[in-house]
């Protein structure tokens, strides 16, 4: 048997995530490694820090990137800050919520599940109609951009009720960061976590991850340590905000961080309310072109993410015959349906670097051809 290096084919990336990465983001990740203790490095990772603030919109000083994709972002969240004593309320309207379900309950923490449509935002009413009936509830926790569904949720809402019945909030970000508005300060999220590879067009692998004061007080205040040695923020605090001095707890995937800078520079040079509105054009861009094709979205208009557009497969069409074409023909990815959307759905992802006119174009004219070619 012989190996070659492995090229991959150059293709555009419109599903739920990895999105386009730029050949700016490619490029510092190729600048040569540093040790992950290294004055310049660690001097790069506070820059880090104050980019993932401004990204996040929060002044929490405990704002890090970790080490691991967005599923471990979500893990740390839950496995730091719930214990088995407290009672949980998650929100459940897509894949991403039984996730946290299944994260709760392997906790062995009490599970209130607040069941709203797929396709459809959490309903703040059902919120807090647990609350009410629940008050020993200590946690609320919900995806404020359910990849799953293409489904937005009004996080300031069900985060004003979280407050008022006095439970932290745990919010699922990985595909709201950078692509649609969140205000973590503003809001009162009290841990969030997201994703390298969604909005902010950054490679797989890193998940950006802030926790607020409450959230520390509650780490600090466990008497039972956190089950998972390498998510224990309290551990890894030691790594990103040693006063002066960095202890050592994990190897750092150092060039990944050079890529995060960069993705994140880019966000501020374009500027968060410019990105966000960036979305919304290319959705509506990409809105009256499948209105055109008469395909039609699955989310109400009022609650459709931009980044992530979730349509029906339009009759007659086979899912996996048109995506391998699309894939084949003009090396452009979209996503298949996923939980009770496989099968019928397509997802289309304009996250980050991805959200640009000629990606919709390219879209739209490679769905064209396809509905052309195989319409039975
Ligand atoms: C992609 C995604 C995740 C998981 O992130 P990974 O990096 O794939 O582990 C979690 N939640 C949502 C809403 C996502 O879109």
């Amino acid at each position: 048997m012989s190996f070659s290096s492995f090229i991959p084919p150059q293709r555009t990336l419109m599903g739920p995530g990895p999105s386009d990465v730029s050949a700016r983001v490619l490029s510092a990740l190729s600048r040569p490694t540093i040790g992950h203790l290294d004055p310049s490095f660690v001097a790069m990772m506070d820059e880090v820090k104050l980019l993932l603030q401004y990204a996040f919109q929060t002044q929490n000083p405990y704002t890090i990137a970790l080490s691991a994709p967005g599923s471990a972002g979500m893990e740390a969240c839950f496995v730091n800050l719930v214990t088995p004593e407290d009672t949980v309320v998650v929100c459940r309207n897509g894949v991403f919520g039984a996730r946290m379900i299944e994260n709760v309950q392997r906790i062995g923490a009490k599970l209130v599940t607040v069941e709203s449509d797929w396709g459809r935002a959490v309903e703040p009413q059902k919120l807090e109609d647990a609350l009410k009936q629940h008050p020993e509830a200590s946690i609320v926790a919900f995806v404020h951009a359910e990849t799953s569904t293409g489904a937005s949720s009004d996080a300031k809402t069900l985060c004003d009720i979280a407050r008022q019945y006095d439970c932290l909030t745990i919010v699922d970000a990985v595909t709201s960061l950078g692509g649609s508005e969140l205000k973590v300060d503003e809001w009162g999220i009290d841990a969030i976590y997201s994703g390298s590879q969604k909005c902010l067009s950054c490679v797989p692998g890193i998940s950006p991850v802030s926790f607020s004061e409450r959230a520390i007080e509650k780490l600090k205040a466990r008497n039972v340590p956190v089950q998972s040695w390498f998510l224990d923020q309290s551990l890894v605090m030691g790594y990103w905000s040693g006063e002066g001095k960095r202890a050592y707890h994990h190897t750092a995937p150092v060039n990944s961080l050079y890529a995060m800078h960069e993705s994140l520079l880019m966000l501020k040079e374009e500027g968060l309310e410019n990105s966000w509105q960036r979305h919304k054009n290319m959705h509506q861009l990409l809105a009256d072109g499948l209105a055109d094709l008469d395909i039609e979205f699955i989310v109400p208009k009022s609650e459709r993410l931009a980044q992530l557009n979730t349509i029906k497969i339009p009759h007659g069409l086979d899912d996996a015959q048109v995506r391998g074409y699309l894939l084949n023909e003009f090396n452009l990815e979209i996503g298949a349906g996923l939980g009770q959307f496989a099968g019928n759905a397509w997802r289309i992802g304009l996250m980050g670097f991805a959200a640009r006119k000629e990606n919709v174009a390219l879209c739209l004219a490679a769905l064209t051809e396809a509905i052309n070619k195989f319409r039975k």
